[in-house]
């Protein structure tokens, strides 16, 4: 399926599952080198992460624990900038090495929000992996430290990440097309 229609709009295919998961085992060892002996906490945050941190954590060879997170702050295909409040730590994450599991990092207000929630938890560290990363529209002063794929300011969907709920079954990546 080389394009596909959710609602109202249309999308053709811009990165392939191929492509994903060549990305994703990439940044699974780099986090298995670096977290070695660390036993991480991962903290997915759903519903974007959710096919991200599947793939992801069956490659994660090292000793750790994975959980889930929701906060939501986006509606359509801009953000409105409302951020709700982080729900569903049950752990406790004092003195924890935390990584951040991400679908995507776009101006970055949902990670600076999450990391100032988790920040008053007392973790040891907090780390940021995110699938997509789109560099130019960045606004705040994030280190995402892993980043599988880099990808300009258009709107896409599927391997997790939806348009009005929609799209997040589709294993590969779509980007919307604007006639
Ligand atoms: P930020 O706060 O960084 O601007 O936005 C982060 C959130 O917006 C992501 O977690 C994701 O839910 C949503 N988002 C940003 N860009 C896209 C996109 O291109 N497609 C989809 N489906 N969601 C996006
Ligand atoms: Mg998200």
């Amino acid at each position: 399926m080389n394009t596909i229609e959710i609602k109202d709009k249309r999308f053709s295919i811009s990165i392939s599952s191929e492509e994903i998961q060549k990305e994703v085992t990439r940044v699974a060892s780099e986090i298995n080198r670096d977290f070695a002996g660390k036993n991480p906490l991962f903290l997915s945050v759903l519903n974007g992460a959710f096919m991200f941190t599947a793939d992801l954590m069956k490659k994660i060879t090292i000793p750790c624990e994975v959980s889930f997170v929701k906060l939501a702050s986006y509606q359509g295909v801009t953000s409105t900038g409302m951020i709700k409040e982080v729900i569903g730590i049950n752990e406790d994450i004092s003195d924890r090495v935390i990584i951040i599991i991400e679908d995507i990092v776009d101006t970055g207000f949902t990670m600076q929000r999450l990391l100032e929630s988790l920040g008053t938890r007392g973790p040891r560290e907090i780390h940021i992996a995110s699938l997509l990363l789109k560099p130019d529209k960045l606004q705040v002063d994030l280190n995402v430290e892993y980043v599988a794929m880099r990808i300009p300011n258009d709107f896409i969907v599927g391997y997790g990440l939806d348009y009005d709920g929609f799209g997040r079954n589709y294993p590969d990546i779509y980007t919307i097309v604007t006639e």
